[in-house]
């Protein structure tokens, strides 16, 4: 079991929900970018939950996470308080849909 694991498809929804929110920074299109998890230690490994979407910019651009870590969170906040709020709205977001695929399951019901 070296090969590192494959998203379940739970994880592969969940980004996708993560990644339609749009760059956290600048709402442009975004991908997921995964947080380091804190203190890191031997078989903690960083979760498909545990990410943030960005743009290619604030990812991997010049100034972004990857390449500016300490300005970026000095301008933007620590990526694990971005983190807590993407949580937050990805909740927000399931909820919505629950709600809505209710009505709809429901429509001649009520
Ligand atoms: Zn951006
Ligand atoms: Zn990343």
């Amino acid at each position: 079991m070296a090969k590192k694991k494959p998203a379940t498809k739970a994880e592969r929804e969940h980004m996708s929900k993560v990644a339609s929110l749009g760059c956290w920074i600048c709402q442009r299109p975004a991908n997921v970018h995964h947080i380091r998890p804190i203190g890191l230690g031997i078989g903690r490994r960083s979760s498909h939950y545990d990410t943030i979407p960005l743009c290619y910019d604030h990812h991997q651009g010049q100034f972004s996470i990857h390449n500016c870590k300490q300005q970026f969170e000095d301008m933007y906040g620590k990526e694990v308080f971005i983190l807590q709020e993407v949580k937050k709205r990805v909740a927000d977001m399931e909820q919505a849909n629950d709600l809505f695929n209710f009505y709809n399951k429901h429509k001649g019901e009520i």
